[in-house]
């Protein structure tokens, strides 16, 4: 197998550290969040707290614990078939962290968590809930695992006053069998989000996929039609990166041109916005992105 260890100069630019973002880290100290931004020490963070302005302002939290039931092969989260249980206190306190630091764009994600009977639907649920009462004006995206095709769960998510429904394909259909963990499917995850939009059609439905896997053009192409095919409005484009010598490799860096040529590709094709570049996560400046592409 191919295995390439060394990094193209555009993963190697500095990371820029605006006041912005300084600011917001301030605010933040005391709050008790888990940011994924902060712990995955993702490079984007100055970009995304920094924001264009505080309304912009984009930060993802982990909910449900930091231990997955899933084992994905690209990913660094520990797993376990029986993580501890959730902490019932949990919508409360981040609805509360939240108001108070008041970001303008929040994503939540979580692990996944087969072994919970509605798979934390109800906790994500009640946790935007409780958000959209202590503050309104906050834009809630949430990114979900796909509850095991329990398409009941997807519409109680949906229907839970969020703003933008995510649910990450990941990567082409040829590939997921081995990129994602077995309960993982593509067409699953393709119902999750048609179901969502049906749910409430003017909820805006979001996916993201990696780059970097082995997969060919046309299988790009073939997943796209197929998130158009089920009204999905929003694509996003990363370089995959191996987290340790355990995951995956990576078997190609794909330049910051044809991450271009992909986000034209995805526009051309109806796609309400596009974020694609080597850098890029599914939650990248989500909330510029939405504040010029939706709100406008
Ligand atoms: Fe946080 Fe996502 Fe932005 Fe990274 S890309 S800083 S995880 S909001
Ligand atoms: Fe990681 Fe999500 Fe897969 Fe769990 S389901 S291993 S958190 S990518």
């Amino acid at each position: 197998k191919k295995t390439i260890t060394r990094l193209p100069e555009w993963l190697k630019t500095p990371i820029p550290v605006n006041q912005n973002y300084k600011k917001i880290k301030n605010d933040l100290r005391g709050l008790n969040l888990h940011t994924v931004c902060e712990e995955a020490r993702c490079p984007n963070i100055s970009d995304c707290w920094g924001g264009s302005s505080k309304s912009a302002a984009t930060a993802t939290i982990m909910l449900m614990g930091d231990t997955c039931t899933r084992g994905c092969r690209f990913c660094s989260v520990k797993t376990s078939k029986a993580p501890p249980p959730l902490d019932p206190h949990e919508p409360e306190n981040t609805a509360e962290a939240l108001r108070r630091w008041g970001l303008g764009y929040v994503v939540l994600t979580s692990v996944d968590r087969d072994d919970l009977a509605d798979g934390g639907a109800r906790h994500f649920a009640e946790t935007i809930m409780k958000i959209k009462q202590k503050a309104p004006a906050m834009l809630v995206e949430a990114l979900t695992g796909d509850y095991a095709g329990d398409l009941e769960m997807v519409r109680l998510v949906a229907m839970s006053g969020l703003d933008v429904y995510a649910h990450n394909i990941e990567t082409v259909e040829a590939l997921t069998p081995q990129v994602r963990d077995r309960r993982a499917k593509f067409h699953q995850s393709l119902s999750v989000l048609r179901a969502a939009k049906e749910a409430k059609p003017e909820l805006i439905t979001k996916t993201s996929m990696m780059l970097g896997l082995g997969e060919t053009e046309d299988q790009i192409w073939h997943a796209l039609k197929e998130l158009r095919k089920n009204n999905v409005d929003v694509i996003t484009f990363g370089q995959y990166m191996r987290p340790t010598k355990r995951h995956m490799p990576v078997h190609s860096y794909i330049t910051p041109d044809t991450f271009d040529t992909w986000r034209r590709r995805a526009l051309d094709m109806g796609f309400l916005y596009c974020a694609s570049g080597p850098l890029v996560r599914s939650s990248y400046k989500a909330g510029e992105a939405f504040i010029e592409n939706v709100l406008k």
